[in-house]
C-alpha cells in the first residue's frame, strides 16, 4: 500500500477550500483498504475517507490523519437483478447512469447529490422524498478491528446522519431498486434537475446545504434569509445571494472565512428563532473558531 504525503485535500472538495492530507492512500480492493486502516491504527492515526468532497470543510492547516480515497473496484458500479452493487467510492452520477441503462428506478432522487455511494451512506443523503435509508439493502463496512455487512438499522441511518465512526469505511453497498423504463427515469431526472437549477446555486463552488433543517416551520435557508444573512461575506466566503443555506467560495476563501460565516449564521438564527441550527457539513482537521464561545 502506497502512502502519499501532503496531498492537497482542499482541491478534492467541491467548495475548493482547505489544506493538505498529511497521509493519503488510494485503496482499490477490500484487502488494500483493510491494510490501510490497520496501518493507520498501528501509527495511531485517525482515518478519514473522502468521497467527492461535496459535504466537507477541510482546515486551512490540513489534516493529520490517514485520508482514504476509494478507487478501482471500490469505485465500480454494476446494476443487475434489481440491485445496484457499488463500491463506496462510486460516484452517484455513474450509478444513476448504470441503473437507468439497466431499467432500474428508485435512485433518481440522487441526481442532484454530487457525491459517492459511501458518502451517501455516511450522510444518509436524500432529496425529493428519497434517501439512502429507503433503498439501502446492506453495506460492507471495513475498520481496523473487523469487516462485515451491516443493515440500515445497524448503520443507524436517520435524517442526514448515520452511526458510522470516522475509522469505519463503507467499502461496498447494495441498493434495492425497482423495474422502470429508462425513458421514465430520464424524464424524472430532467424534471428534478430543472427544479434544483431553479432553486439553488448550481455553477458555484459550495458544499451543498450547510445546515440541517431544524424542527421549525421555517427551513434553515429561510431562517438565514430572515435574519438578513443572504449575500453576507467574510473574506472569500459568501452566503449565497440565491439560497441562504449555501456558502460559496467566492474567491480564495479560507476555511476560517467559511467557519466565521457558519458561526455568524448559527448565532443569528439562535438569537432570532431560539434554535441553533446544526451543521450538516463535516468539519475535517483542526479548524479555528473565529469567535469565542460559539460551539460548532
Ligand atoms: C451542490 C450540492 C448539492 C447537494 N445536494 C444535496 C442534497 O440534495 N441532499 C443531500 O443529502 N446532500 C446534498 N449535498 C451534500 C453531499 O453531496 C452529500 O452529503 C453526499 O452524500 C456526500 O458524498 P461525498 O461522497 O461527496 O462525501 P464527502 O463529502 O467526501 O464526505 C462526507 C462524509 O462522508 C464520509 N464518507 C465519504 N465516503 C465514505 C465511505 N466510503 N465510507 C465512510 N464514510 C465516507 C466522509 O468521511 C465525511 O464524513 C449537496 C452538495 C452539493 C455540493
Amino acid at each position: 500500500m502506497n502512502i502519499e504525503e501532503n496531498v492537497l485535500l482542499g482541491r478534492m472538495t467541491t467548495v475548493g477550500i482547505g489544506g493538505a492530507a498529511h497521509h493519503f492512500a488510494r485503496p482499490q480492493t477490500v484487502a488494500e483498504l483493510e491494510e490501510a486502516v490497520r496501518w493507520a491504527a498501528a501509527q495511531g492515526l485517525e482515518v478519514f475517507t473522502i468521497g467527492l468532497g461535496s459535504n466537507v470543510l477541510v482546515a486551512d492547516d490540513g489534516v493529520d490523519a490517514l485520508v482514504l480515497r476509494l478507487e478501482g473496484e471500490l469505485a465500480a458500479a454494476e446494476a443487475k437483478d434489481g440491485l445496484l452493487v457499488a463500491g463506496g467510492g462510486a460516484a452517484n452520477a455513474v450509478c444513476l447512469h448504470r441503473t437507468r441503462a439497466a431499467g432500474l428506478g428508485g435512485f433518481e432522487f440522487a441526481c442532484a447529490i454530487p457525491g459517492t455511494i459511501g458518502g451517501g451512506v455516511r450522510m444518509n443523503a436524500g432529496a425529493y422524498g428519497g434517501d439512502w435509508r429507503g433503498i439501502l439493502e446492506r453495506a460492507l463496512v471495513v475498520s481496523a478491528e473487523d469487516s462485515g455487512w451491516r443493515s440500515p438499522d445497524e448503520l443507524g441511518l436517520v435524517y442526514r446522519r448515520s452511526a458510522l465512526q470516522p475509522g469505519e469505511v463503507v467499502a461496498r453497498a447494495e441498493l434495492r431498486l425497482e423495474q422502470k423504463p429508462p425513458d421514465e427515469i430520464k424524464a424524472t431526472v430532467a424534471d428534478l434537475q430543472a427544479q434544483r437549477k431553479a432553486a439553488q446555486p448550481t455553477n458555484k463552488r459550495t458544499f451543498g446545504s450547510v445546515f440541517k433543517n431544524p424542527e421549525h416551520n421555517l427551513s434553515a435557508g429561510r431562517m438565514l434569509e430572515a435574519v438578513g444573512l443572504k449575500g453576507h461575506r467574510i473574506g472569500g466566503a459568501q452566503i449565497s445571494p440565491r439560497h441562504g443555506n449555501f456558502i460559496e467560495n467566492a474567491g480564495d476563501a479560507r476555511a476560517a472565512d467559511a467557519l466565521g460565516l457558519l458561526a455568524e449564521c448559527r448565532v443569528g438564527v439562535l438569537e432570532e428563532f431560539g434554535v441553533g441550527p446544526l451543521h450538516e457539513i463535516r468539519l475535517v482537521g483542526d479548524l479555528h473558531l473565529p469567535r469565542a464561545g460559539v460551539s460548532l
